[in-house]
C-alpha cells in the first residue's frame, strides 16, 4: 500500500507520528494509499524550514518570483490532464469537472503571474517641503493554508501563486481525503525554479492544524472547509494572534421569478445541483420558485435528469460519487429525512444504478420538492447530490428566505426583468450572486468569498483581497534635504 508522505523543503519528508489516514478511490470503493497524518513536531519542521526560505525569498526580485510563476504555469498547462486523472482517482468528480478545476486553477496562477502591477504602490512628491511619501507592500513571512477535500487543486491554486508572488513561504495542509494533487503542485513548482522551503506540504488532520494555528512562526492563515471548523480556525487562529481568513460552507439559492425563461433555469439548476455531486461550496441546494412557476419547472428538471448518467468519472458520465462512504451514507440520510419530514421525492437517488463499481460510493441524484424552511435538508448543507425546491408567493418571500439564512456564499435570480435582478442584486445578503447564471465563480482577478457565515474574517481570497491578505501595507516619509534647511523643531510634523 503506497504510503503518502509530507514535502518539506523540496523534498519528500516522511512523517514521525507513526498516525495515518486512509485514501480511497471513491468510484470503487478500494483503498488506493495510505496517508501520513502529521505530528506537531512535523509541523514544526515545515514552519522551520519555511521560516529559512521566507527570509531570502521576501528578497527576490520581482522578475525573479514571476519568472518561477511563469515557468509553473506552463508545467501545470502542460500536464492539466495528469493532474485532472489524479483528482479524479482520489476525490471522484469526473474527468472534465476535474479538467476544469484546473483551467480556473491556472487562472489564478496568470493572475499572480501580473504581480508587478498589483504589488504597485503610491507616491506622492512634495507633501512637505523636500518630502515625499510613498506606500510599499511586503509581505508577511510564513503562511499557512488549509483546504478542504472538494477541490483538491483549485481551492490551494487560490492562495499559493499569490501567497509566493508577494514574497511569503506557505505551509499547505491539503485535505487528508485526496492529498495527492497539492503534492503535485508543490513538486511541480519546485521544478519550475521554487527555492526550497518556499511552499511546503504538510498532510494531516485536526493535530496539524492546531499545530499551524498555535506555532508562532505563521503569521497568517487562509482556511477553506466547513462553518464550524472555520469559526474555530478563525477564532483560535486570531487569538494566537494571526492574520485569519476562513471561508466556510454554504447553502446557496436560486430564486426563478414567474418571467424567467425556464429551459434555461432548468438547465441551470441540474448543472449547479449535481455539478461534482452537489460538492461544491457553490453548488445551489435550494431552489426558491416563485408561482406560478414551480410546477412547469419541477416537471422540466426532473426531465433533465432523467439523462443524467451517474458513474465512475472516467467513462464519460455526467456525476460521479460521493468522496467517502460516511460521507455518503450521511447524504443518504438526509435524503431519508427529507421524505420523513413530508418533502416530495420527485427523484430519487437513492435507486439509482451506477455505470461503476458496486462498491463505489453512489448516490444518484435527488430532487425535493415541497420542501418547507424548518426542514432539515433545507436547513443544513448536505453537501451533495440534493436540489430542494421551496414555493414562495412573490419576489419579496424570496428575498426574505434567502437574506434570512445563516449562509451568504452564493446566490443567483432567474429573471428577464432586469429590474427585477438589480433590485436582487442589491437587496440580498450574499457575497457573490449570479444574474442568469447558476454558479457565479469570480474571476482570478475578481475576489472569491460569502457572507455571514460563508466566511469569517475581513479579506477574499484571491484578486485584490488576496494580495492585500498576503502582504502588509507600509508608508514611507522621506526627506532628501538640498542644501538650505535645518535647525531643531519639537513640534509635530505639519506640511510646509
Ligand atoms: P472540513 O471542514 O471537514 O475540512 C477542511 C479542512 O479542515 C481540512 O483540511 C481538514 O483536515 C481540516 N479539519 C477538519 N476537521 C477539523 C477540525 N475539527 N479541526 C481542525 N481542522 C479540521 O471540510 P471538507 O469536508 O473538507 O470540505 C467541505 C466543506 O468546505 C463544505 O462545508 C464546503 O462548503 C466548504 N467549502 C467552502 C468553500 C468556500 O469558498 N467558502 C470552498 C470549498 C469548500
Amino acid at each position: 500500500m503506497a504510503v503518502i508522505g509530507h514535502f518539506v523543503d523540496g523534498k519528500p519528508l516522511p512523517g514521525s507520528s507513526g498516525r495515518h489516514g486512509d485514501v480511497f478511490d471513491p468510484a470503487t470503493g478500494r483503498r488506493t494509499a495510505r496517508v501520513e497524518l502529521a505530528s506537531a513536531a512535523d509541523v514544526a519542521v515545515a514552519v522551520e524550514a519555511a521560516a529559512r526560505a521566507a527570509r531570502l525569498w521576501r528578497d527576490a526580485s520581482l522578475a525573479r518570483r514571476t519568472a518561477v510563476l511563469f515557468a509553473f504555469r506552463e508545467l501545470v498547462h502542460a500536464r492539466r490532464d495528469r493532474l485532472a486523472e489524479v483528482i479524479t482517482a482520489e476525490h471522484g468528480k469526473v474527468l472534465a469537472d476535474a479538467a476544469g478545476e484546473v483551467q480556473r486553477g491556472l487562472e489564478i496562477i496568470e493572475y499572480a503571474c501580473g504581480i508587478p502591477s498589483a504589488l504597485r504602490g503610491g507616491f506622492s512628491e512634495n507633501v512637505s517641503a523636500e518630502v515625499d511619501s510613498y506606500t510599499l507592500r511586503q509581505p508577511l513571512g510564513v503562511v499557512a493554508v488549509i483546504t478542504p477535500f472538494n477541490f483538491p487543486a483549485m481551492v490551494p491554486l487560490w492562495f499559493l501563486p499569490i501567497a509566493v508572488a508577494c514574497g511569503n513561504a506557505v505551509v499547505l495542509k491539503p485535505s487528508e481525503k485526496d492529498p495527492s494533487p497539492a503534492l503535485l503542485l508543490a513538486e511541480w513548482f519546485t521544478e519550475a525554479g521554487l527555492p526550497d522551503g518556499v511552499l511546503n506540504v504538510v498532510n494531516g488532520d485536526v493535530g496539524a492544524v492546531d499545530a499551524l494555528l498555535e506555532h508562532p512562526g505563521v503569521k497568517a492563515v487562509s482556511f477553506v472547509g466547513s462553518t464550524p471548523v472555520a469559526r474555530y480556525v478563525h477564532q483560535r487562529g486570531t487569538a494566537a494572534g494571526k492574520r485569519v481568513q476562513a471561508l466556510g460552507g454554504a447553502k446557496n439559492h436560486m430564486v426563478v421569478l414567474p418571467d424567467a425563461d425556464l429551459d434555461l433555469a432548468a438547465d441551470a439548476a441540474v448543472n449547479a445541483g449535481f455539478g461534482s455531486a452537489g460538492e461544491r461550496c457553490m453548488a445551489i441546494s435550494a431552489l426558491v420558485a416563485v408561482e406560478p412557476v414551480a410546477d412547469a419547472l419541477v416537471a422540466r428538471i426532473a426531465e433533465l435528469m432523467g439523462r443524467l448518467r451517474t458513474g465512475d468519472g472516467r467513462r464519460g458520465c455526467d456525476m460521479g460519487p460521493l468522496v467517502t462512504a460516511a460521507h455518503a451514507a450521511r447524504v443518504r440520510s438526509y435524503v431519508e429525512a427529507g421524505v420523513a419530514a413530508g418533502a416530495v421525492p420527485v427523484v430519487d437517488g437513492r435507486d439509482v444504478e451506477p455505470d461503476g463499481d458496486a462498491a463505489g460510493f453512489w448516490l444518484g441524484p435527488t430532487l425535493f420538492d415541497h420542501v418547507t424552511p424548518d426542514m432539515s435538508i433545507y436547513t443544513d448543507e448536505i453537501f451533495g447530490p440534493v436540489l430542494g425546491v421551496v414555493r414562495v408567493g412573490s419576489y419579496d418571500e424570496a428575498v426574505e428566505l434567502v437574506n434570512a439564512n445563516p449562509y451568504g456564499n452564493g446566490t443567483a435570480i432567474f429573471t428577464n426583468d432586469g429590474g427585477a435582478a438589480r433590485r436582487y442584486q442589491h437587496e440580498v445578503e450574499v457575497g457573490m450572486v449570479g444574474v442568469n447564471v447558476p454558479i457565479p465563480v469570480p474571476m482570478a482577478y475578481y475576489s472569491f468569498g460569502g457572507w455571514k457565515a460563508s466566511l469569517f474574517g475581513d479579506l477574499h481570497a484571491h484578486g485584490e483581497d488576496g494580495v492585500r491578505f498576503f502582504t502588509r501595507g507600509k508608508v514611507v516619509t522621506s526627506r532628501w534635504r538640498g542644501p538650505r534647511r535645518g535647525g531643531v523643531d519639537l513640534g509635530f510634523p505639519t506640511q510646509t
